[in-house]
């Protein structure tokens, strides 16, 4: 089975989860789009013009 991923709405990371483990009081959501998978954010343009601080998979859009 494909794992769903779900997008947190404040931080846009892609989780597996219900809720986001760096906002554990936000809810994540199914309702994204597209994402880019963020190696090293401090050397990432895009990462630093998101505000992405953490490796990882992130949405780039969320509902
Ligand atoms: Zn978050």
């Amino acid at each position: 089975m494909k794992t769903i991923y779900r997008a947190c709405k404040k931080c846009r990371l892609l989780v597996d989860a219900k809720n986001c483990p760096i906002h554990p009081e936000e809810k994540t959501t199914t309702e994204w789009f597209g994402f880019i998978f963020v190696e090293s954010p401090e050397e990432s343009i895009i990462a630093k013009n998101s505000g992405l601080l953490t490796k990882g998979r992130y949405a780039i859009k969320v509902r």
